[in-house]
């Protein structure tokens, strides 16, 4: 039977890669499969019984094309006399890097080209550090042009010494230098006479006989579910494709991240009613009892896969605007899609030395590792152990591009050594004790708004209802709790998050927090939302116009901003992004105090206060 080689070329423009896929195609008189025939020949050895299997084609970063991001990668397809093959054919202009982590995703294998005339340059490297970073494990370096150094076999020695030193570091399971010239069609299918020093096999050769399977050491059953079927009041089916071992009626499984246990009733393998099933095979799952399962969750045995909300990956960030710690994406892995903060850049990857450098930003096509922590429990594990649950892509939560793909490294410790101690005396019992429900209101709007005139009234009023408050003010907070923060970016985001993490705190134990900050951007305050939880936030926009603002000029900060002498003024000198869904809207212009408090007061009512 013949097996199937999904590969992937890279090399920057001029470097031949059309030109040597090319040239072994026409020498070797390889057809080029039409789509079907590719597909089908794929399905023989693959596990769909001889079907074709149509997901092959949506293999590699799936999430990445579920985006619906146009990406440039083309896939041919041709067959030899011993093997099928797939290349991803990934064009060498600017968006280079997206594509080809694309496409390295899907590969098993990828021939790197290197141009004998001028040696191993900076993208060789980039280009070996993405294929590891992606999970590529076999390699082979195509030296090309060698007819351009006279077939000089001391060139091609000192390009290999260089290629071999350099690739220690990605720990390839098998790495395989070819000298060749695609132009005039040196070793691509038959071995070269202007050459006889080399011993080694032609292209072809090599690519018919590799043996690629994946031998990874992932033990068990495995399924994450993809989607809850119930067509009826009877039935209740978990479907998802099997990705490691067997599973048969009467297994004992637990669901992932719960932990609850069950045992399988039925299994149906595409309508049909079967006893067992295995990797490769979509099914719907039944279970004895009822328990909860819903998209994300993984249904397993015998495995050690890691729950939790924290570790640590390597990424590759592909977005034109730079990564900033403290920035919430959503991040998406195998099935899941859960809100996801990157909390620190633990360090950036010099793509040329594999040096680990400090940095606090990350540009455009940059390697670092980072710490990520998710919004919610997820299922997930070393990248190393398990290619499907290791990898994630995550997703700008305004534009929903992919901002960058990822493999994780291992989960941190840190969140394992924590454990969230539930007290007796629960926030329910705080606040009732207060006779309260608590929340955090928390006011929005430009310099001058009214935010802590309002904030002031609105304590007073509330305290003389017996309520329980407190207040949380920008500048405040600024004198204490955040005196070691600045005004840039990183810094003003970690000010919300700290403010943030204190009110919900304080809600914890039972008060209504009032708090007045500028809070400009729309995405801290999405972050604060997201920490003081959807049910407790009520976000009150004070929409009072920047020219109401400038009039008023209370502290005198408009005059100072308009005169060049504050840097980052909201409003004036650095954007503020309205509230698009904020629970209330105030404007202060044209009213007392007294009016703004009451109209304010009525509508903390609707929302529980
Ligand atoms: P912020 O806290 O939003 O920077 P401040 O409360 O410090 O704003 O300043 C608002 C100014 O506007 C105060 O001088 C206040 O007296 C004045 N003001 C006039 N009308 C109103 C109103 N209806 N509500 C709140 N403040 C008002």
């Amino acid at each position: 039977m013949q097996s199937l080689l999904k590969f992937i070329t890279c090399g920057s423009v001029d470097d031949g890669k059309s030109t040597l896929i090319g040239h072994m195609l026409y020498d070797a008189k390889l057809i080029f499969a039409d789509q079907e025939k590719a597909l089908e020949l794929d399905s023989k050895v693959g596990s769909n019984d001889g079907g074709i299997d149509y997901s092959l084609l949506l293999d590699g970063l799936m999430a990445e094309r579920e985006q619906g991001i146009t990406i440039d990668v083309a896939y041919r397809y041709f067959t030899s006399d011993r093997r099928s093959f797939i290349v991803a054919d990934t064009p060498g202009h600017e968006e280079y890097t997206r594509n080809m982590a694309v496409g390295a995703s899907f590969a098993d294998l990828a021939v790197i080209l290197v141009d004998a005339s001028k040696g191993v340059l900076v993208q060789t490297r980039r280009h070996s550090r993405i294929c590891a970073l992606m999970g590529i494990r076999h390699v082979v370096y195509a030296i090309n042009k060698m007819d351009l150094v006279d077939y000089d076999q001391g060139t091609f020695e000192e390009i290999s010494s260089e290629i071999t030193k350099m690739a220690v570091e990605y720990n390839f399971a098998s790495q395989y230098l070819i000298p060749v010239s695609a132009t005039v069609g040196d070793n691509i299918t038959k071995i070269s006479k202007k050459m006889p020093w080399y011993h080694g096999k032609t292209l072809l050769a090599y690519l018919e006989e590799i043996d690629v399977t994946d031998k990874t050491d992932a033990t068990g059953f495995v399924l994450p579910i993809q989607r809850v079927s119930r067509p009826n009041r009877e039935y209740r089916g978990f479907q998802g494709q099997i990705e490691v071992g067997e599973v048969a009626v009467g297994d004992e499984i637990m669901v992932l991240p719960s932990g609850n246990k069950s045992k399988v009733k039925s299994i149906y393998n595409m309508m049909e009613q079967v006893d067992s099933a295995f990797a490769g095979q979509a099914v719907s799952i039944e279970l004895e009892d009822e328990i909860d399962v819903s998209r994300g969750c993984v249904l397993v045995r015998d495995t050690e896969l890691k729950v939790g909300k924290m570790f640590t990956a390597k990424i590759l960030w592909m977005d034109d605007a730079k990564l900033v710690a403290g920035k919430n994406y959503y991040l998406k892995l195998g099935t899941n899609t859960v809100p996801a903060v990157i909390m620190n850049i633990k360090h950036k990857i010099d793509v040329n030395t594999g040096a680990k450098v400090k940095a606090e930003r990350l540009f455009k096509n940059e390697i670092a590792v980072c710490d990520i922590s998710c919004a919610d429990q997820i299922v997930f594990d070393k990248f190393k152990n398990h290619k499907d649950l290791g990898c994630f892509i995550l997703i700008d939560r305004v534009t929903n591009m992919t901002s960058a793909c990822g493999v994780i490294e291992h989960s941190l410790r840190r969140e394992g050594n924590l454990t969230w101690h539930e007290m007796d005396i629960t926030r329910d019992l705080r606040s009732k004790q207060k006779g309260q429900s608590p929340k955090t209101v928390w006011l929005t709007g430009l310099s001058g708004a009214g935010k802590s005139t309002l904030i002031n009234e609105l304590e007073k009023r509330m305290f003389a209802a017996g309520k329980h408050t407190m207040v949380l003010d920008g500048d405040n907070v600024r004198m204490g709790l955040n005196k070691n923060l600045g005004f840039k970016e990183t810094d003003r985001i970690e000010n919300i998050r700290r403010v943030a993490e204190v009110a919900k705190l304080m809600n914890d134990a039972g008060l209504i927090v009032l708090t007045s900050f500028i809070s400009p951007f729309a995405q801290d305050r999405q972050n604060a939302r997201r920490i003081i939880g959807e049910d407790s936030f009520v976000e009150v926009y004070v929409s009072t116009s920047l020219e109401e603002c400038e009039k008023r000029d209370v502290k005198g900060l408009y005059k100072k901003a308009r005169g060049g002498e504050i840097p980052n003024f909201s409003g004036i000198t650095s954007p503020y992004e309205p509230p698009t869904h904020a629970e209330i809207v105030i404007d202060t212009a044209g009213q007392t105090v007294e009016e703004s408090v009451d109209h304010l007061m009525k509508e903390l009512e609707k929302w529980g206060c």
